[in-house]
């Protein structure tokens, strides 16, 4: 069932007890929402806990509370609440978290167009930049008091999926939520000098991938395809789509890793074409100009899906451009 904003807030008003959850594989929108949450939660008196099923990147060590984020063990004692909050994506990516939390209702807060609907109350707002941003809305509508913790929390999600205030989702409220933020006692400089430190190897390996890159759809897209051997060779490669976005004349960028045999993961960042579209057709999903999705096939037949997939939503965005000009020079 679809809530409005003030009806998410009054669930979180009623529950005493609760656990907060995010997707597998948490980047700085998922913890920082998380743990933002929880602080707020803590401040209003309740009991909150934080599972994510995933390693947290020592990165978030910034982030107050990352210590104390739990992950759900193999037979581990069912954690019992009155409500379980879902953060940052649809109920089907959070590993085992359901499997070990007895919780009465389930409340699904995101900022995914792509989300499926599929929790028992769900609170989507496609407008915000980060579900940080909305954790942001909620703690408003609850009247609760950012200090220094949940502020940190909600200012690293806001700024990580806004690519630091740069991206096309950055609004005025995110950028004022943000000023809030820093106001409560946040040092911006800490948080972007913690989550930019990469080590050593990850700098090297990120100069191999982009030597890596082709270009295809006549320069329009660009991607990096990693095989099974190279993957696994590789640490970190989440930055890697970022240093081939720039590139002059590029659309869509593309970062391909066979992680199994028969298993390839898809990061997609564009500027004109909607890749939410794009990863949805393969079961994935995301934003229009990020999306992901998981490709059960070779990695041969995987790229060329994807570059098949890619080129065809460029062929369809210049026709439709095309189309558009042809109307609008009628009757001139
Ligand atoms: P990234 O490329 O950074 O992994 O993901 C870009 C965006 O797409 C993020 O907002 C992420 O949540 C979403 N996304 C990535 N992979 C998937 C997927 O497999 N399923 C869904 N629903 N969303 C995804
Ligand atoms: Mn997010």
């Amino acid at each position: 069932m679809k809530l409005t904003l003030s009806e998410a807030a009054a669930m979180l008003a009623h529950a005493n007890k609760v656990v907060i959850t995010a997707h597998e594989n948490p980047d700085g929108d998922a913890v920082g929402s998380s743990l933002g949450l929880m602080h707020i939660l803590h401040g209003m008196g309740k009991e909150a806990v934080v599972l994510l099923d995933d390693d947290i990147p020592a990165i978030f060590k910034v982030l107050p509370g990352y210590d104390i984020i739990g992950k759900p063990e193999e037979g581990q004692a069912s954690v019992e609440a009155d409500l379980l909050v879902i953060l940052d994506t649809a109920p089907n990516r959070i590993g085992r978290v359901p499997e070990v939390t007895k919780a009465g209702t389930v409340l699904n807060i995101d900022h995914h167009r792509t989300n499926n609907g599929a929790a028992e109350y769900t609170y989507v707002d496609d407008t915000r930049a980060a579900t940080a941003e909305i954790v942001y809305d909620l703690a408003k509508e609850l009247g609760a008091v950012f200090t220094r913790e949940p502020a940190m929390c909600i200012y690293t999600g806001l700024a990580t999926d806004s690519g630091f205030f740069r991206f096309s989702n950055t609004t005025p409220h995110t950028m004022r939520a943000a000023a809030e933020m820093l106001e409560c006692g946040v040092t911006a400089n800490e948080i972007s000098e913690a989550l930019e430190e990469k080590p050593y190897q990850v700098v090297k390996d990120t100069a191999e991938a982009v030597n890596m890159a082709e270009r295809f759809a006549d320069g329009r897209a660009i991607g990096i395809f990693l095989d099974e051997a190279t993957t696994a060779r590789m640490e970190a490669t989440e930055g890697f789509i970022g240093a081939i976005r720039v590139v002059e004349g590029v659309d869509v960028a593309v970062v391909l890793k066979a992680k199994e045999e028969k298993l390839c993961r898809v990061s997609m960042r564009s500027k004109g074409v909607d890749v939410s579209a794009i990863a949805l057709s393969f079961g994935g999903g995301g934003h229009i100009r990020a999306a992901g999705c998981t490709l059960s096939m070779p990695f041969a037949e995987a790229k060329k899906t994807i570059c098949t997939a890619i080129e065809q939503a460029i062929r369809d965005l210049q026709q439709a451009a095309v189309h558009k000009a042809g109307m609008s020079g009628e009757g001139h």
